[in-house]
């Protein structure tokens, strides 16, 4: 039986962390150095596999291994190269090595795939371009046109041709020629991706097959008061935009917490002004953060928010306004997919939701996509201490691959 080699697994997360902008921590936004450099790197480790290897005009890396010369639609597996700040090791690059992983062990016990095998290195899905996320999958299944790709800039105000121009790998190809190439390109797309969380490390489950990412909302607030001497203003009459906003976070928290394990709100973004310690506060904005896993769940929540929110005009004499709302429904991956996964039998396994975006929900528009999660110990993500076992990455890897080398 084919097994993984933790050891290659291993090395290749160590190889890929090393590539990073700041020197003692993990930083590497698409079309820096460290993403150019990790490029090469992956780039070679797939040639030696005797894998074609492209480069799109976006920046997503595409491995074909297809020794079998197969003309089947190739399985898609892969996830982001990028990472935000001061980031971990796993965060994207699991579910590269993973397919590097998969790959490997075929190569070298010379068994085919039933299907050409592409593994993908998509850029910037963390969003420091785009801030709607997973930009590089979007590009590749074209959710957007090259005038809107290009109307996105980054912190710094460069758009995509400045990035693509510095990074110097692109060698004057014009951007977005073959902008949703992917399109009706694959059969299937797998992420395996760490879980970011800690329902499968308190749980004791070894994976995690996801069914599905979880409605994610946002709402806008404006509260309006009036600026005012925080001594000589008697309590009465106050116009306290900060103490209105205060209470709604509060009741925020409260609601997440009634519906907590099919919801989360958060409110994690305040400002407030003037923002001096002996001025009553004038003007409060905040954003609050919902997610659910039933649509219905999701809309009964934002309900609850809003009513609360208008009630605290008559409370503290403030205008609130909800300025601006998004909602990004449910999204239910693949059962055929799914069922594949599950035949597998992976054992210990448990199905859970992602609470987060992710490349397979770019994919799922076009192709039947789902997850493999591996648990994040100490469910810590984005930061550090981010850490999978090894492990993890053999059983996946040790399991999944029957999903390649059989129908
Ligand atoms: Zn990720």
């Amino acid at each position: 039986m084919v097994q993984a080699n933790r050891c290659r697994i291993q090395q290749r997360l160590e190889r890929i962390a090393g590539f990073t902008v700041e020197k003692g921590r993990i930083t590497r936004p698409t079309y820096s150095q460290a993403w150019v450099d990790a490029i090469h790197y992956l780039r070679c480790e797939m040639e030696m596999m005797g894998m074609e290897v492209r480069l799109d005009t976006f920046g997503n890396l595409v491995g074909r291994y297809n020794p079998g010369k197969s003309t089947d639609k190739a399985v898609g597996i892969g996830s982001h190269l990028d990472t935000v700040v001061n980031a971990g090791a796993y965060d994207g690059a699991a579910g590269i090595v993973a397919g590097l992983e998969l790959v490997s062990m075929m190569h070298e016990t010379g068994l085919q795939p039933k299907r050409p095998v592409e593994i993908l290195a998509t850029a910037d899905e963390e969003g420091l371009i785009c801030q709607k996320g997973y930009f590089g999958a979007r590009f590749m299944t074209g959710d957007m046109s090259v005038d809107e790709a290009l109307s996105y800039k980054n912190a710094q105000g460069k758009n995509l041709e400045i990035l693509r121009k510095e990074s110097g790998i692109f060698a004057g190809r014009p951007f977005g020629s073959d902008i949703g190439w992917a399109a009706d390109y694959y059969s299937r797309f797998i992420e395996v991706h760490v879980e970011q969380g800690a329902v499968l490390e308190e749980n004791q489950y070894d994976a995690g097959i996801v069914v599905g990412i979880a409605g994610i909302g946002r709402l806008f607030f404006d509260f309006r008061g009036e600026a005012d001497h925080a001594g000589p203003t008697v309590m009465k009459g106050r116009k306290d935009a900060l103490a209105a906003a205060a209470d709604l976070i509060t009741k925020v928290w409260e609601t997440g917490q009634i519906y907590s394990g099919s919801a989360v709100a958060t409110v994690g973004r305040l400002a407030h002004y003037p923002n001096i310690h002996n001025v009553i506060a004038g003007q409060a904005e905040l954003i609050v953060d919902y997610r659910a896993t039933e649509d219905e769940l999701a809309q009964q929540i934002a309900g609850r928010i809003k009513e609360y929110a208008a009630a605290l005009e008559e409370k503290y004499g403030v205008a609130v306004r909800l300025s601006h709302e998004l909602y990004t429904p449910v999204l239910r991956f693949s059962e055929k997919l799914l069922d594949e996964y599950r035949s597998l039998k992976i054992p210990n396994t448990m199905e859970l939701f992602s609470w987060a975006g992710h490349d397979a929900k770019a994919f799922a528009q076009v192709t039947d996509a789902a997850m493999i999660f591996m648990p994040s110990i100490g469910g810590k993500s984005h930061c550090p201490d981010e850490y999978t076992k090894v492990e993890s990455f053999e059983l996946v890897c040790n399991y999944l691959i029957r999903l390649f080398l059989s129908e």
